[in-house]
């Protein structure tokens, strides 16, 4: 059974004194695995002229960590007010960030705009006009509609909430020429997860389709396509990963001859979370309590605070207890946290070693979608956030949440409205 790479090689050695020193639950992230990860990335792409990523900041929305991403020199993919804080406060200013919001607010376009703008991506023909100010350069969102390139999270694009129709695409873009805007550029996100890359080719071949119709229609040339994020991470044991260098070699074919017909060839943009730090990142967890009723549950000390993937989505996420042997896996477990709900379940029915209490166990691929998604649900908060540092070192980048932080917005001043105004 694969074992995470930075686990086994490099955390696996010093996890119980990482344990000892922050206590457990935690989430560690791998810098060097991130790094070498991020550097494939740009190594697969090097012979696409202007090749740029986008972390996604929703994936894994640590300061520590998008550090490291501005460092091997990437852009940042954000759709929120604190997302765009924390990429400018990364580094990111101007084109380097790109922000791909949803069901858009006035505050948020004016934050978006401000300290040095951004990118806007705009997901609706309706927000045109509520732009206070066009930028020079803008994007649109795509929506395809029933082509059936969507997986299962994304869904069938006709029932998804994003972007615009194809019928909308020449309108947007005329009436965002008639605002002031001169630089365009046109996204779409149609997969999530998806460990198979001819998705992505057939999105890239689809975006130069579509962007050489509306040039066609407003004589207009493209500055990017921007294929969004979806690439998949083999979460369980027997998953082949997604092939990169396969996929990234038939994009840069798709590029050749892009320009070759056009003369010119727009700029590749890709807003990866998951493959970038998914991989990465571990939950490590002490097992506290056993219970022998129908099932054997094995009891820990992190529940859906800390990870609501395999609550909400059923998601697999490989279980490994420390110093003990996969291959000894004998018992079919349920991992649970303790939550009072019955999905806050880390696995179903695993077969896992023999477990003692106190044993760590380590919830793998937590590198992305994992902390950030944690609730609060229940009263149960949620845990810090650990970083190997490519010298060995181990820092805390997150501490985990307190009970003050948790009633902080119990505090505030007495608001009453009285409306029975005749009393
Ligand atoms: C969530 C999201 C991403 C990143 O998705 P991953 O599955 O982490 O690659 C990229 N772009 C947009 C617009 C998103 O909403």
């Amino acid at each position: 059974m694969p074992i995470t790479k930075g686990y086994s090689s490099r955390l696996s050695p010093i996890l119980d004194d990482i344990a000892a020193h922050f206590g457990t639950p935690f989430h560690i992230y791998d810098e060097t695995g991130i790094r070498e990860t991020g550097q494939a990335l740009i190594d697969a792409f090097e012979k696409v002229n202007n090749f740029k990523e986008y972390f996604a900041v929703k994936a894994l929305p640590n300061p520590g960590i998008l550090k490291i991403m501005k460092n091997i020199g990437f852009g940042f993919d954000c759709s929120s007010i604190p997302e765009l804080l924390l990429s400018r406060q990364a580094g990111g200013i101007g084109d380097d960030i790109i922000f791909t919001s949803n069901n858009t607010t006035d505050i948020e376009f004016r934050e978006a705009a401000a300290n040095g703008g951004c990118i806007l991506n705009l997901d609706d023909i309706s927000l045109i006009s509520k732009v206070p100010e066009m930028p020079e350069l803008v994007c649109f969102r795509y929506n395809p509609g029933s082509r059936r390139t969507g997986n299962s999270i994304i869904g069938n694009p006709v029932e998804a909430k994003y972007g615009i129709t194809h019928d909308q695409l020449v309108d947007a873009y005329r009436s965002a020429i008639q605002r002031g805007a001169k630089f365009f550029g046109l996204h779409a996100m149609l997969a999530s997860n998806e460990l198979n890359y001819e998705y992505m080719i057939e999105t890239t071949r689809m975006l130069m389709e579509t962007i050489k119709e509306i040039s066609n229609e407003l004589g207009i040339r493209f500055e990017f396509i921007n294929i969004g994020g979806g690439l998949g991470i083999p979460y369980k044991p027997e998953d082949e990963p997604l092939d990169i260098k396969a996929m990234a070699k038939k994009i840069t074919e798709l590029f050749n001859s892009f320009e070759q017909e056009n003369g010119y060839a727009p700029k590749f943009f890709i807003e990866s979370g998951r493959y970038i730090t998914g991989p990465h990142g571990v939950l490590v967890t002490t097992a506290i309590n056993q219970k022998n009723i129908y099932r054997k549950y094995i009891g820990v000390d992190a529940c859906m605070s800390s990870l609501m993937r395999p609550g909400i989505y059923g998601a697999y996420h490989n279980i490994t207890v420390h110093g003990k042997d996969p291959d000894k896996n004998n018992t079919p477990v349920d991992v649970v946290g303790s939550l009072c709900e019955n999905n806050d379940k880390f696995a179903i029915q695993r077969p896992l070693p023999e477990i003692d209490d106190g044993d760590l166990l380590i919830i793998h691929d937590t590198g992305a979608h994992g902390h950030a998604m944690g609730f609060n649900y229940n009263g149960r908060l949620r845990p810090k956030e650990l970083l190997l540092r490519t010298d060995g070192s181990v820092e805390l980048i997150r501490r985990e949440e307190t009970i003050e932080d948790h009633f902080a917005t119990l505090n505030f001043k007495k608001d009453i409205l009285t409306l029975n105004a005749s009393v």
